[in-house]
Parts: structure tokens; sequence; C-alpha cells
């Protein structure tokens, strides 16, 4: 073939791919433009060029769930790579045909053949499985024109590659037609590939347990008070660096597939804000958020965290979610349960809308002292607003303590100096009076010389050890979840039951302990010595499923089909079960709850760690 051919194939690519840098770089103008993003790059420390590695280039987030993402993941990266290297061995191929390569072109030639292949299988495969079905889940919905054309180009790119074996003019045809893809990519929803690629660069990875913090209650004066900006409420509202974020989903699907309150009809699919919101910044910028979406799609989130742990692209719903909620409070757009729950927070110190006088009188009869009175104890036992008032979770708090006593650890109470944690008015999006609340606890447990911490609750763990360190960065106390504390004791042999609970047991992790504290390994050390038979669920560990109290919503209600409690209960059940294990005493309520309502609380008992354990002689 004539070089004038092979010479106007790197010039088509040449073109396409400099209309594509331009295309791209105009796109980028929406995060700040060029110099802004280089800024981010520059700035990036080993973690996050660590993190760009793992996540971006080894796609490594399509693999933390395991199971479907993890297989739409290789076949997504096989058919990147694959379009990446055709593109890049056929401009080899053809500078090396210029420049009379000799002998190397064949294998070249034979290389770029294979990789079609692969590209042409890959591509034919996402496009076969990933087709909108009926009920089934689907990367491929909601496409346009240019959508489809990108994605019919791999395939096609593919084919073209793969027929270079037989005609290797084939390869000028390759060469000329592969920047197509980046060419659309600004044009269309692929687009999510940059952003995803940036947000790494411009979103830090945000811990899990922490929300972001607007502003520090301790550092305003009376000047900057009424400056201070709080939550999202219009689509201006959105920062360029949020953009970015919103930007990097690829509209796939899978926190719908994991998110409670989707599964049971509320009025909430993660994905939807993300997409909703990310569009409204662009068609209706004068907008509010709750315009496009009902207050109660923000209600609706138990901020389980199941949605981002999953997201293969990077996306941070629950901030967002949180977000809006903050602007709905400010702007009292809220009902009288969750009036109430803050006024209770407020007047009496607890969400249970009780006189917090007197909390503690019923620990104090079991033997245990107050922490005012003595410094002779091993740990501070933080109560919570549940375990302190509610009589199912008081039994829970009880076998809590006879276990220890029994493994020789002293616990004192804090008695009436008890308030809430704050974690419902965080989550909420009540962030004053949680900065308020949460500092007075911190000047408390100084006071008191408080060294450690252990609590039954998950939601005090959490805002504990992960938030409350930021608003007084000398806090520092050792914070411990009574599973944590148990299975070390078990791990010792202080704790040994002298024998097993009959039946099959299974567990029911909590969102903020296995999920977003990592903590799987503990309560199944504990379950194993109690429990005769153990099956695990499928949705368990860090995939657990949400009982449906996170993110305060114990305390009101959002419309839906179904309880979230009824949803995971259905599921535990049908293990064949006796011994539902949880470890917290709000998922034991709503768990109680569901079983009550389904008819089987004879059949299927709830018990916390501490209860079994008891139960079986420990
Ligand atoms: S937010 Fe993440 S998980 Fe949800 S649809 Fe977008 S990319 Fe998929
Ligand atoms: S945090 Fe949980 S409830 Fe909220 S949107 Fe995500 S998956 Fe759904």
């Amino acid at each position: 073939m004539n070089n004038a051919v092979w010479i106007a194939s790197i010039s088509i690519y040449l073109i396409l791919l400099i209309a594509s840098i331009l295309g791209i770089t105009h796109r980028l103008k929406e995060y700040g433009g060029l110099r802004k993003i280089f800024s981010y790059i520059s700035m990036a420390d080993s973690n996050t060029w660590n993190r760009f590695l793992v996540e971006v280039v080894l796609q490594g987030r399509f693999f933390r769930w395991g199971g479907e993402p993890a297989i739409e993941g290789v076949f997504r990266g096989v058919a990147l790579y694959s379009y990446m290297l055709i593109m890049v061995l056929s401009l080899l191929y053809a500078i090396l045909l210029l420049l009379e390569g000799g002998s190397i072109l064949r294998s070249i030639n034979t290389l770029i053949a294979v990789i079609g292949a692969v590209a042409l299988v890959s591509g034919v495969v996402i496009l076969v499985n990933m087709r909108p079905r009926e009920g089934k889940r689907s990367w491929l919905i909601e496409l346009g024109g240019r959508d489809l054309a990108y994605l019919a180009v791999i395939p096609i790119l593919g084919g073209v590659a793969l027929s270079s074996l037989y005609y290797r003019e084939a390869i000028a045809l390759a060469l000329a037609i592969s920047p197509i893809i980046i060419l659309l990519t600004p044009h269309t929803r692929f687009w999510y590939n940059i952003a995803s690629a940036l947000n790494v660069f411009i979103n830090k990875q945000r811990n899990p347990g922490k929300l972001p913090t607007p502003f520090k209650l301790s550092e305003l004066s009376e000047e900057t008070i009424d400056k201070i900006k709080v939550g999202v409420g219009f689509l201006t509202d959105i920062e360029p660096e949020r953009l970015v974020n919103l930007d990097s989903c690829a509209n796939c699907g899978l926190c719908d597939s994991v998110c409670p309150a989707y599964a049971v009809g509320r009025p909430l699919s993660p994905r939807k804000v993300v997409l909703v919101t990310r569009q409204g910044v662009r068609m209706d910028p004068g907008k509010q958020v709750v315009d496009l979406l009902q207050d109660d799609t923000f209600w609706a989130c138990t901020t389980c965290g199941a949605c981002v742990e999953i997201c293969p692209m990077g996306v941070d719903h629950v901030p967002l979610i949180v977000d809006v909620r903050r602007w709905l409070v400010f702007n009292s757009k809220m009902d009288q349960k969750k009036i109430s729950l803050i006024s209770s927070i407020a007047q009496s110190g607890n969400s249970m809308g009780a006189p917090n006088y007197g909390r503690h009188d019923w620990i104090r009869k079991l033997g245990v002292q107050l922490a005012e009175e003595t410094g002779d104890y091993d740990y501070l036992l933080w109560v919570g607003c549940m375990g302190s008032f509610d009589d199912r979770a008081r039994k829970a708090i009880q076998a809590f303590i006879e276990v220890l006593k029994e493994a020789g650890i002293r616990v004192a109470v804090l008695g009436d100096l008890e308030m809430c944690c704050g974690d419902p008015l965080r989550r909420l999006g009540e962030e004053s009076r949680f900065q308020d609340i949460a500092l007075r606890n911190i000047d408390l447990f100084k006071r008191l010389g408080v060294k450690r911490i252990v609590t039954i609750c998950p939601h005090g763990f959490n805002t504990f050890k992960n938030e409350y360190k930021e608003l007084d960065p000398t806090f520092d106390v050792e914070i411990l979840h009574h599973s944590q504390l148990l299975s070390k004791l078990v791990e010792e042999g202080r704790i040994k039951p002298k024998s097993k609970i009959s039946g099959t047991a299974t567990m029911h992790d909590s969102c903020y302990i296995a999920r977003i504290n990592r903590i799987e390994e503990e309560p199944r050390r504990i379950i194993r010595i109690s429990s005769e038979t153990y099956k695990e669920a499928r949705r368990s560990g860090y995939r657990t499923f949400c009982c449906g109290a996170g993110g305060s919503n114990y305390w009101y209600d959002v419309p839906e089909k179904k309880r979230i409690s009824v949803e995971r209960v259905e599921e535990l059940a049908s293990l064949g079960v006796n011994t539902i294990v949880a470890e917290c005493p709000f998922c034991i309520a709503m768990l109680e709850d569901a079983l009550r309502n389904l008819g089987l609380d004879k059949d299927i008992k709830v018990r916390d760690l501490s209860e079994i354990l008891r139960e079986a002689g420990a």
C-alpha cells in the first residue's frame, strides 16, 4: 500500500486527537479550568497517586464489593485497555512502516489482531449483557445517540483490528478511527471516565464514618455566625469539586441495587439523586434541589453507606444527602417528629423524649458506680439513649455488664451527666446542635479524666471515634464497641461460655460497625464459641443490609411500600435460623418489631452479642 494512505491515516489520527483534547479542555472549564485541575494534580500526595493507580488504572473499585461489580469491572477493563492498546500499537505500526521497520512489523500486526479480537468480544459482551432488560439492572439505560456511537466504536474497532490479520491495510483504518472514542467522550455520558479519574485528585477519600464539617462552632464569632453557609439548597450551591464527584457517575445502577430505601419503595434512588442534581446544575441552576427531588428523597436515606461502598466510580452520595438535610433543617422544613427529636435533645439531653434525671439509676442498682464518684474503673460504659431508657435495650446492657463482671472488667457510668452523643442531630442535618453537644461531652470526658470508653451503641461509637477529634484535636480517648471488647476478652480466655445455645444462629451486622468501621470478625468470634450452628447471610459483613434505623430514621417516618426491617428479617428468616444475633440496640428494636409484624417472633429470637454469651453460660 502506498505511503500516502498511511500518512493520511496518521494525519486523521492526529487531527481527531487534537480535536479531542480541545473538547476535553473546553469541558474542564466547568471545574475551574486546566490550571486549577493541574494544581490539584501537582499537589497530590503518594496516597492519592496510589489511589489513582488502584482505583483508576487497575479499576480496583469494581472489586471492593466482589460478585457482579467485579465481573463487570473485568469486562470494562479489558475493553478499555484493548482499545487503548490498538490506538497505540496501530500508530507504532504506521510509523515503523514509514521508516521501513522490517520484521518487527509482522509481530505488531499479529498483536493488533489478537487485541482486536479481545476488544470485539468484550465490546459485544458489554452491549449484550448490560443492555436494558425487564427487572434487571443495566448500565445501558437512558443512552443517547452519541452514547450508542461511542459504545459501538469499541467492537467495530476490534473487528477492523482483527481483520488486519488478512488485510494489513485495516491497521490504517483502525488508526484513523481510534480517536473517535476520545473525541466523543466530552459529549456523551462516558465523560465519567475523565471525571472519575480527576475525582481521585480533587476529592480526597472521605473516612466513611465522618461527615464533612461545614464550620466549627468553637471558631465562630458574633460577626461570622451570620455569614456561615449551611447545606445545599440551590443548585448553585453545588461547587465545582462536588460536580466532579457527581459527574463521575456511570449510571450503572449498582447503588440502587444495594440501597435499603430503594429496595422498599421509598422515594429515594441514590443514582437519580446524582443524575438529577448534576443535570440540574446545568439545566436549572436557579432552582432548589428540592424543586427537582422531593424532600422525602433526602429524609429516606438511612446513611447506611452501601451506595458509597459499592460505587465503582467513587461517587459520595451521603454528604450530598446530608447537606440537603442541613439546608432543610436550617430553613425549618421539617415535620413534627423531626422537630420533636431536636427539641428532646435540646431540652432533656437525650433522644428518647424522657427526663434525663435518673437515667442510670437502674444500672446503679446492678452495682455499677458513677464515674464522677470513682476513678477506679477500666472503661467508662457509654450506655447511650436507647440503652438508658428502652426496656429491651436495657436487657442487653445488663447482660453486657454481667459478662464484663464475670471477666473481671470494671465499668462506671455517667448517670445524669450522660447526654445524647449527637449522632442523631448530625445525621438529621442539625450541625450546630451536634457540635454543641459534642463539645460539651468532650469537656465532660476531660473533666472526669476518661481514658477509655466502651459502648454498645454503634452510632455513639462511630461519632466518638471518627468525628469528635476534628472538633477538638486534644480529644484523646480510646473508643471501643462492645463487640471489640467482648472479642478481646474471648481471645484472652477471660470469657469462656460453659455451653452453646441450641439451634442455628445468624448475624445481622450493623452498618456503622461492619461496613463503616470494618468490624466484622469480632462478633463472629463471639458467636463461634457460643452457638451450636451458624449460617452466614448473603448480605453480611461490610455488605450488610441496614435495619432501617440509621441516619435518624428511627425517630421519623418516610413513605414506603414495606419496612426496611421487614425486608431484612425476611432474608434472615429464610436461612431457617432460630436466633438472629445483633450488635446494636436500634437493630434489636427494628428486627424484633419486624418479626412481630411477620408473626415470626415465637420462632426466631433476636439477641445481642452479650446476651448469647450470657445464655451460653459466660
Ligand atoms: S453513583 Fe456509582 S453506583 Fe450509582 S449509578 Fe452512579 S456509578 Fe453506579
Ligand atoms: S446511604 Fe444507604 S440509604 Fe442512603 S442512599 Fe446510600 S444506600 Fe441508600
